[in-house]
């Protein structure tokens, strides 16, 4: 049987992209991919790359703070958001182009509009259109989750935060995850008062207990109000803005409300079910280790799987597929020891077990220092940065390192190769100290604070 195609991707985010590019440039197949939305997906148009750039803009007000501290005279300083939305939009477009040449450049055939599976070898494109492919890679994404309350409508998710009309005065952030986590800092960076309800008993519930107590305590003294044990019942619209009703029984008026309550497969309506792809209870498409579905032809990566929901985990996953089944080369992505930071102010950097999760697992030792970094002690700010391994009594390894610092996301990412090499403690203690910095301590903890 001939196809139109050896390949058709569904959803040119950084999963699809990864795949399609590699599948043509690199194996030369005839691949075909669509995308209903923006080329480049979540991270580049609505997720990781606007957030950063709104991150780097919020940091300016505790910088000029800190110039003050080392004999800069500050003159008024003014946000000016529409200005720095504009400068957003244009990087966007430019991204979005770029990602857009570089398939093009591979041999692939865009199509901009949305798809849908009819059979294992066919979909169906919203023009009508209907093509073949050998291989079809479901590669759809996540959407956000707002849980269906009164007034839900009231609120904006993380979609709508790169083009807000104008900065509000009182924001309550819903959700306790590092989206949720993310914008509160932001927001407050901007100058936006800011309140963050979460259900749990604290915010980014899945990363160190240690670590996320300590960026909580940073984000309260930023100015955060963090209301743990606390969800929104009811929004209401008022002359004056938004009135959420909580359960912990306040009742106050803010000028936005963000839901950031999770995220859910892209799988509702493509006709997965129908040819018996198996999906998971929140819809997620489950595939083995090589991304393939219960039905041969159909494979699937990125967040649609719902197994680590990361940008550089989809373009793995994605690479990975392309190799296995255009390039001849079996390949898994091993989810273990996959490094992440949450953008937090104070960042969060983290890579391997938690301490909770590695005590479940064996004898560990823990080795952690919380400290004045010389940087903000000189400025006479409060703020402590926390280095933290979690180590095997038996091995030695180094199972976890948890950091919370400025630029921890650099830092865990350096951390992460030598635990992904398998370092043990010795290694560690036996590199010697670059001096002065923070991530010296990393290597000159000499005692284990607790073992378990
Ligand atoms: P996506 O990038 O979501 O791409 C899926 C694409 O498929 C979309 O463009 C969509 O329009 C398209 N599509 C869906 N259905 C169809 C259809 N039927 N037909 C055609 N097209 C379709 N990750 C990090 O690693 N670091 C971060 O700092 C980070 N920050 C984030 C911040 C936010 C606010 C959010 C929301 C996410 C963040 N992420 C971050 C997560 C990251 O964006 C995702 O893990 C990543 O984009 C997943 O890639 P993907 O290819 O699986 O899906």
């Amino acid at each position: 049987m001939t196809f139109d195609y050896d390949l058709f991707v569904i959803g040119g985010g950084s999963g699809g992209v990864r795949a399609a590019r590699v599948a043509a440039g690199d194996w030369g197949a005839k691949v075909g991919l669509a995308e209903e939305s923006r080329m480049g997906g979540t991270c580049v148009i609505r997720g990781c790359v606007p957030k950063k750039l709104m991150v780097y803009a919020s940091g300016f007000p505790a910088a000029f703070e800190e110039a003050r501290a080392y004999g800069w005279e500050m003159w008024d300083t003014r946000f000016d958001w529409a200005a720095f939305r504009g400068r957003l939009e244009t990087e966007l477009d430019r991204l979005e182009n770029a990602y857009r040449n570089t398939l093009i450049n591979a041999g692939v055939t865009l199509h901009d509009t949305r798809a849908t599976l009819v059979d294992p070898h066919r979909v169906r494109l919203a023009t009508g259109q209907e093509v073949t492919a050998k291989h079809i890679l479901v590669a759809t994404g996540g959407r956000p989750f707002v849980p269906d309350i009164p007034g839900a409508e009231l609120a904006v998710t993380s979609n709508e935060m790169f083009h807000l009309p104008a900065l509000p005065d009182r924001a309550l952030i819903v959700g306790g995850g590092y989206v949720a986590s993310e914008f509160a800092c932001i927001l407050n960076g901007l100058g936006v008062k800011v309140t963050q309800v979460y259900r749990g008993a604290q915010i980014l519930r899945g990363f160190d207990d240690e670590a996320r107590g300590h960026v909580a305590t940073g984000m309260q003294a930023a100015g955060i109000e963090i209301r743990c044990g606390t969800d929104v019942m009811r929004l209401e619209r008022t002359s004056g803005g938004i009135r959420a009703v909580t359960t912990d029984g306040a009742d106050r008026e803010y000028d936005l409300v963000l839901s950031a309550t999770g995220r859910r497969p892209n799988t509702e309506g493509l006709g997965l079910a129908e040819l018996g792809v198996r999906l998971g209870r929140m819809g997620e498409v489950i595939v083995d280790r090589f991304s393939q579905t219960a039905v041969p032809s159909i494979h699937a990566v990125g967040d649609v799987t719902g197994r680590i929901n990361l940008t550089p985990v989809a373009i793995r996953e994605g690479h990975a597929f392309a190799d296995t089944v255009f390039g001849g080369r079996p390949t898994a992505f091993d989810h273990e020891l996959v490094a992440s930071a949450v953008f937090t102010q104070p960042e969060l950097g983290s890579v391997g077990l938690t301490e909770e999760a590695a005590r479940e697992q064996e004898p560990i030792e823990v080795y952690a220092t919380a400290f004045r970094p010389m940087r903000s002690a000189f400025a006479g700010h409060g703020d402590r940065v926390l280095m933290k391994l979690v180590v095997s009594r038996a091995t030695r390894k180094v199972l976890g390192c948890h950091i919370v610092a400025p630029e921890a996301g650099e830092l865990i990412q350096m951390a992460a190769i030598a635990i992904r090499m398998g370092a043990t403690k010795e290694d560690f203690d036996r590199t010697c100290a670059v001096h002065p910095t923070m991530a010296e301590e990393l290597v000159t903890m000499r005692k284990p604070v607790r073992t378990a």
